[in-house]
Parts: structure tokens; C-alpha cells; sequence
């Protein structure tokens, strides 16, 4: 039986076995290596990756329908949870450092990384993401300082993770074809990167100053602190700026002052 991809659930399924391939090699998969795949789909990526003889695979898939099929395609060669990738705790899924693949539904796209973003567990329970977005999401998680694009995705993205852009997808790549180009961004842990006592204040503090994008920095300051020019100070912030102008590291350390309030 053929199944009806549902836009709900963001189904749009990689049909194209030349960029299939690359996807995967994107990964260095390894006989060792524990793969996470979110959103298997029919399995066509999954196929790739099984026939890379990894320890392990994992598959988060929400559709019943498409579990149903990817039981009979892969039977006991693949793990399948049959869940909302939003509701899982990934750390918990294995003991080993997963590489995770996905070609995600784009409607939540933004969502599912910043849940990984903002995941404070202290052991880093991934060694790489390798996620197909939307072009327009992948233009603002790349975004440099200063440029239009630049905003609270990169912020966050940047903060935990180095990001690579991988490659641009032509939607004639998938079944059904979505409206929209995608691109493959590659994800790895910093090693170093600043410590926040909870993630949760960058995602506030930077969604105080973008929300009013256009307005000086002023404004937000003054909003997220008492005595904001004592911060001014301290960080030597020029409040004539505008949020765009200010690099992530200065984010990182207006997120760090507004948590030694809290304390
Ligand atoms: N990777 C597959 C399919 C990609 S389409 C391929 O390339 O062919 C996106 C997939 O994510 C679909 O299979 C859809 O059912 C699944 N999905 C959508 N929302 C989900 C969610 N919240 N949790 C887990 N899977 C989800």
C-alpha cells in the first residue's frame, strides 16, 4: 500500500540516491559509530546508512504508519521509537555519542535544535548533527554579525556548537517536492565554549533584544536590568547599537550578568 505523505507532519521523503549518498558520507560512519536518525521517513537514508554496518541505529519516527513500514523494510537491524522527537530524552537513548541524521520536518526544524541547544546535561550525548533545513533557516543559523539574517538563531546555535553549511538540496530531490530549497548544515560540540548556569536565560535575554530589532540597545537593557549602566560599563557596550550590530560573544556575557542576578 502506498502511503500519502502527510503535510502535517512535514513528509517530504529524500527520493535522489546520488545526494542520498553524500548526506550520508557527511557522517564519518564508522564500524563503531551509534547513529540517531530523526524522522526516518521510508527509510531511504536509513538504508544508506545501515549499508555502512554501523554498531547501531536508532530511529525517532512519530507517523505509526511509517513505523509499520520501516519494521517490515529493516526488521531487527534498526531500533525504532515511535515517539515525538520533542518529547525524547536523547541523553538517554544510548550510552554511546550518537551521530544524528535528519531530514526534518521543517515546521519544527527550529525547534528540535534549539531543544538540543538547551539541553544543560553534562555529558554531550552526540558526536555530530547532520540536519537538512528549510534555506531560509539555514541562512539565519549561519548569519554573521551585522548581516540582516543575523539574529537569535545564530546567537544560539553558535554558542555550544560550531555550524558548517555541507551543501544547498534542490527540492526535485524529494517526494513530494517542497516549495522551498534546503540546505545541510553539520553540527559539532565546542569543546570550550562560555558556561551559563541555564541556557533557558540566553534564549531570554536574546529574545528581549530581538524583539524589537530595530530599537537601540538601550531599550532591552534597560528592560533586562536594574542598573544597566553599570553592564554598559563593565562590557563597554556602545547603547547607540542596534542588536544585530553585537557579536554572540557579547550575548554570552549579557546572558552571564543577568544570571549573577538571579543568584
Ligand atoms: N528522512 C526521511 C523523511 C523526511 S520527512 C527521508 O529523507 O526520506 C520528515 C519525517 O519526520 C517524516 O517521516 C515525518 O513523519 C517525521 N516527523 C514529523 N514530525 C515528527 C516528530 N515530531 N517526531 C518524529 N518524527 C517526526
Amino acid at each position: 500500500m502506498k502511503i500519502k505523505a502527510k503535510k502535517s507532519l512535514g513528509q517530504n521523503f529524500l527520493i535522489d540516491k546520488n545526494i542520498i549518498k553524500k548526506i550520508v558520507n557527511v557522517g564519518n560512519i564508522l564500524p563503531k559509530s551509534s547513529i540517531l536518525e530523526i524522522g526516518a521517513g521510508t527509510g531511504n537514508l536509513t538504508e544508506c546508512i545501515l549499508n555502512k554496518n554501523p554498531k547501531k541505529i536508532f530511529i525517532i519516527e512519530k507517523d505509526e504508519r511509517l513505523v509499520e513500514k520501516l519494521k517490515i523494510r529493516f526488521n531487527n537491524k534498526v531500533e525504532i521509537i515511535n515517539k515525538d522527537v520533542l518529547t525524547v530524552k536523547e541523553n538517554l537513548i544510548c550510552s554511546d555519542k550518537l551521530i544524528v541524521y535528519g531530514n526534518l520536518p521543517y515546521n519544527i526544524s527550529t525547534q528540535i535544535l534549539s531543544k538540543w541547544i538547551t539541553n544543560d546535561s553534562k555529558n554531550v550525548w552526540f558526536e555530530n548533527f547532520i540536519l537538512m533545513f528549510q534555506k531560509e533557516v539555514a541562512d539565519r543559523i549561519l548569519a554573521q554579525t551585522n548581516s540582516k539574517n543575523y539574529g537569535r538563531l545564530s546567537i544560539l546555535s553558535n554558542w555550544r556548537l560550531f555550524v558548517k553549511k555541507v551543501f544547498n538540496i534542490n527540492s526535485s530531490c524529494f517526494n513530494p517536492k517542497p516549495k522551498v530549497q534546503s540546505t545541510l548544515l553539520m553540527f559539532s560540540p565546542r569543546k570550550k565554549y562560555p558556561k551559563l548556569e541555564n541556557s533557558k536565560n540566553l534564549e531570554f535575554v536574546t529574545r528581549i533584544f530581538f524583539n524589537q530589532r530595530r530599537k537601540k540597545i538601550k531599550k532591552p537593557l534597560n528592560q533586562l536590568f536594574k542598573k544597566p549602566n553599570e553592564i554598559v560599563e563593565k562590557l563597554k557596550l556602545n547603547i547607540d547599537l542596534r542588536p544585530q550590530n553585537l557579536s554572540p560573544d557579547i550575548y554570552y556575557k549579557i546572558a552571564n550578568e543577568y544570571e549573577k542576578l538571579r543568584k
